[in-house]
């Protein structure tokens, strides 16, 4: 009965986004959202997964061994 129009939260920032022609940037708020979230996309897939701790030592100390069992009798 009542013609309000959807609402969606802002992926960004959360604001109630009415779902309407008008709501350019739609399901953003704004522009400005818009662009976060992107820049937030481009960031994550250009990361390249690489473990920077190249300082690893590679063979320092014994390597594992199976635990001691005891003698308990
Ligand atoms: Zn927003």
């Amino acid at each position: 009965m009542s013609s309000a129009p959807t609402r969606v939260a802002c992926p960004t920032c959360g604001n109630s986004v009415e779902w309407v022609p008008e709501s350019e940037w739609r399901p953003f708020c704004s522009e400005r959202c818009k662009i976060i979230d992107l820049g937030a996309w481009a960031s994550e897939k250009y990361r390249v997964p690489i473990t920077e701790d190249s300082d690893e030592p590679e063979s320092d100390g014994p390597p594992i061994e199976p635990p001691v069992p005891k003698a308990a009798k």
